[in-house]
């Protein structure tokens, strides 16, 4: 479960969030739509702490993440890391190290998992994602699809609460796009809780539990992908909808 309670985060003197609370429960796929620069990234970011913010409250499962200068932020922020994973949109692999070494990284130095457990666990993981076959390759060998399963199955092998997902497929081709949104898919089908910024409105309306609509740092419009895109209610969400037609 993450929870978000009116999350305020400025940079310098500009309000980039204003107030943003949300709830994903557990086992829920919640899709974040927007315009460029309405504070999708920077909101996702906030979550695992890769950010601070000034204002309210974040909660995943027992560990409430307090803004920042409050007490206890850094042990919240040590446990919050460990239990949501991160995939952007350019993959951020390890490009000296193996497939295997990128997943079992922080595994092995973060949670102090033995080697071997690891590898293992590391190995189903890369199966799962189609990817059995790659565990000696390395990321520039890989396409761009390829290194974004194995960015996911890097997320994965933290047995992570909820997975934050940033424009995923945006520097992929269709067909590579299309084999990260299938794994993607499975894994919410499997009840994996994660978040997701994506422009695909196709994966929103087939695999959102809630979509929301950021425009300038606020949510304009909330509701399941059957209300926002058939009835968007706002004028921001009737604006959207009819651009990215
Ligand atoms: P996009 O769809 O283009 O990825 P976004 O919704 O992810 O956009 P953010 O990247 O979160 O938007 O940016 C929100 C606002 O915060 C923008 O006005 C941006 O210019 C500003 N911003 C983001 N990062 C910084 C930073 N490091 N310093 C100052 N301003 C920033
Ligand atoms: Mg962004």
């Amino acid at each position: 479960m993450i929870r978000l309670q009116n999350i305020v985060k400025r940079y310098g003197k500009t309000e980039v969030l204003r107030g943003v609370s949300l709830t994903v429960a557990k086992g829920e796929v919640c899709v974040l739509l927007g315009p460029s620069g309405g504070g999708k990234s920077t909101l996702l970011r906030t979550i695992n702490g890769l950010e601070t913010f000034e204002a309210g409250e974040i909660q995943v499962d027992d560990i409430t993440l307090p803004p920042n200068g409050q007490p206890g932020r850094d042990a919240a922020l040590v446990r919050i890391r460990k239990r949501v994973g991160m995939v952007f949109q350019q993959f951020n692999l390890f490009p000296h190290r193996s497939v295997l070494q990128n997943v079992i990284e922080a595994p092995v130095h973060v949670l102090g998992r033995p080697v071997e457990e690891a590898r293992a666990h590391a190995k189903k993981l890369l199966d799962r994602v189609g990817l059995g076959e790659k565990c000696d390759a390395y990321p520039g060998q890989l396409s761009g699809g390829q290194q974004q399963r194995v960015a996911i199955a890097r997320a994965l092998a933290m047995n992570p609460e909820a997975i934050l997902f940033d424009e995923p497929t945006s520097a992929l081709d269709p067909r590579m796009t299309a084999e990260v949104t299938s794994v993607m898919s499975d894994l919410a089908s499997e009840g994996q809780t994660m978040i997701v910024v994506t422009h695909g409105m196709g994966f929103a309306r087939a695999v959102a539990h809630q979509v929301h609509l950021l425009h300038a740092g606020s949510i304009a419009e909330s509701g399941p992908p059957e209300e926002i895109f058939e009835h968007p209610r706002t004028e921001v969400g009737q604006a959207f909808l009819a651009e990215s037609r």
